[in-house]
């Protein structure tokens, strides 16, 4: 080694540890240095007379000193911590009952539907009607009334808040002069406790045009509004405040629609309705409805029948009315309560009793004990009230477990029905069963050989809430789509590929099963879609969780999954996911100390760590 100059170096004066005679040494800083005869564990203080120039150090071990459970590769990689952030923002939500796509429907969403939608019309109107008009909409937010206030007061708040119109659904009256197609009165829509409406009229003749518009499509417009959603037609007009209190009491409304703009559809007028949009959705409450008319007539008594468009700027289902919370990153997290599956708290497994243990052989007879703590120490006891109620009940004690019929078998394990429902449901009066006799003792846990006594015949099994996915069913609302990833070889465990070929839209939990090479592919993918530009936050976690997974691959460790459970990894594969990790937080002047990185790694991904650990050099 030559002797490198100046202080970029480790000085090492005076070594006598062991064998090492009392020699000096430099250490280069900067450089990969490989030493070999030298084993890591707790070392005593070296004998040297001394050593400076030791940058930060960081020692990247064999040693899987990983407790808890709840560790993964993705979160010990940092990747889950990334992937709660970009998740809420990529993937889309799914209605819990419909399952149709949720979104918050900014005023610039609603313009784009509205004008995607008014296009395919027109097209339609200019084949049947020889010219496309510019369609006129209303835009209008429901005021709920209070018993607080009387319908002059609210109206009253309503005039000073600048607005002067309502929207009233057309008197029965109105109905039953009108026949044909154009006039009808449907309940659906009308926030109005009216009479029944007259059944609707034929609507024979109707044509095509008309029933394009009544449901545009959206299909191809690449924009749709799902929670938009198209109300069957109804009836309205347009009256004054000041006009309108006779109706009002009439009819005896639950809400007011209050009249926002009138605004038609052309380009000019965009600025105009999106701030229109913000100031209903202010006064809605977050919710607000777009009505398209015929802009035929400029009276003031205009019929606006054709279509009525609900839009929320919140996670809300207009379908199903359902709303749903803001996400949080919190929630996309299985180590924090808001997104773990609350049975298993994250730990994607329970711990139980297991009663393939406790009868751990099922050729035995009741008789001949076939319930194995019951064949010594305390459980005798148990064993002879076993051997009473069987006489009570007519049990058969001298057939083999797995003989008997699967009631008897139910009775042994589970006690006699309703055991504990009262004191004549209890012992001695009632048999317990093998459930009680557990439940029994963790009432005793407090005591030490119970607790000994207990983890012999406990043990884990996946959650059945969550199927070992961690997370709470809200999480599971959010997907995105997957396409046409070749599959290498899943890691067999999981079982992730058969997983993904099944669907192709994928919750976290599901990304978290793909083998880290086809997860890499899926964010790869994903980036591709999104382009974010370079300053988009979303870009730059994108890029983090894209370069962490790329070095997994490049360390071997690919055929892995993100939540492969820490503490099943082999000591090689945990100090390779540790130096991927060093590699993500790019730490630099830092020593970093690795034992035997090459351990357990097939001889053809070494240059790749070797390469990694250039990477690391030159940070
Ligand atoms: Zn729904
Ligand atoms: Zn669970």
């Amino acid at each position: 080694m030559s002797k490198p100059s100046g202080q970029n170096v480790i000085r090492l004066r005076g070594v006598r540890h062991n064998n090492l005679k009392n020699f000096d040494l430099d250490l280069p800083l900067n450089q990969l240095i490989v030493i070999t005869g030298l084993f890591f564990d707790r070392m005593d203080k070296p004998q040297v007379d001394n050593i400076d120039g030791i940058p930060p150090a960081i020692a990247i071990e064999q040693r899987n000193a990983v407790k808890t459970t709840r560790s993964t590769v993705g979160t010990m990689t940092e990747i889950c911590d990334y992937m709660k952030m970009l998740w809420p923002h990529i993937a889309q939500l799914h209605c819990r009952q419909c399952g149709r796509p949720v979104r918050k429907d900014s005023p610039q969403r609603i313009w784009q539907f509205l004008e995607s939608s008014s296009k395919s019309s027109a097209q339609i109107e200019d084949e049947n009607e020889g010219g496309g008009r510019l369609r006129e909409v209303l835009i209008t937010f429901d005021l709920p009334l209070t018993e607080k206030l009387s319908l002059e007061e609210s109206l009253n708040l309503v005039t000073k808040q600048g607005y002067q119109r309502l929207l009233l659904p057309v008197g029965e009256a109105f109905v039953r002069v009108a026949s044909g197609p154009q006039l009808e009165l449907n309940e659906a829509a009308a926030p109005w406790d009216g009479p029944n409406p007259p059944p609707a009229p034929s609507r024979e003749g109707s044509g095509n045009a008309r029933a394009t518009r009544q449901s545009p499509s959206r299909e191809g417009s690449g924009v749709g509004s799902p929670s938009a959603a198209a109300a069957r037609a109804v009836h309205f007009e347009i009256a004054r405040i000041d006009q309108a209190m006779e109706r009002l009491r009439a009819l005896k409304p639950r809400s007011l629609t209050v009249i926002q703009d009138r605004i038609k559809l052309s380009a000019a007028n965009r600025a105009r309705f999106v701030e229109a949009c913000e100031q209903a959705y202010h006064f809605g409450k977050g919710k607000l409805a777009v009505r398209l008319g015929e802009s035929e007539s400029d009276s003031t008594i205009q019929r606006f029948n054709d279509l009525t468009f609900h839009f929320s700027n919140r996670f809300h289902c207009a379908q199903c009315d359902i709303e749903y919370r803001e996400p949080l990153p919190a929630l996309f997290s299985f180590n924090h309560p808001l997104g773990a599956c609350p049975t298993c708290r994250g730990f994607g497994r329970t711990i139980s009793i297991d009663y393939n243990i406790a009868l751990p052989d099922r050729s035995k007879t009741l008789d001949e004990g076939v319930v194995k703590p019951w064949r010594s120490g305390h459980g005798v006891e148990c064993q002879q009230d076993l051997m009473k109620f069987c006489k009570i009940r007519k049990a058969p004690t001298d057939l083999p477990f797995d003989q008997l019929s699967k009631q008897w078998q139910d009775w042994v394990i589970n006690g006699d029905p309703d055991y504990g429902k009262d004191a004549g449901h209890e012992w001695p009066r009632a048999w317990y069963g093998v459930k009680g006799y557990f439940r029994w003792l963790e009432s005793k846990a407090y005591k030490m050989h119970v607790r000994v006594l207990l983890s012999r015949y406990r043990s884990y099994t996946p959650c059945p809430d969550c199927q070992g996915k961690r997370f709470r069913p809200e999480v599971l609302l959010y997907k995105l789509p997957i396409d046409d990833l070749r599959f290498t070889s899943a890691e067999s465990s999981t079982g992730a590929a058969s997983i993904v070929n099944r669907q192709s839209q994928i919750t976290l939990a599901d990304f978290y099963q793909l083998p880290i090479r086809d997860a890499l592919q899926f964010i790869e993918q994903t980036a591709a879609q999104h382009r974010p530009a370079t300053s988009d936050p979303i870009g730059l976690v994108l890029n983090e969780v894209r370069s962490r997974l790329g070095y997994l691959v490049e360390v071997g460790l690919g055929y892995l999954a993100l939540d492969r459970a820490t503490r099943t990894l082999s000591g090689g594969e945990t100090e390779r996911v540790n130096l991927t990790t060093c590699l993500g937080t790019r730490l630099v002047n830092t020593l970093y100390v690795l034992d035997e990185p090459t351990v357990g790694l097939h001889p053809r991904d070494t240059g790749r760590l070797i390469k990694i650990l250039q990477q690391l050099r030159d940070l």
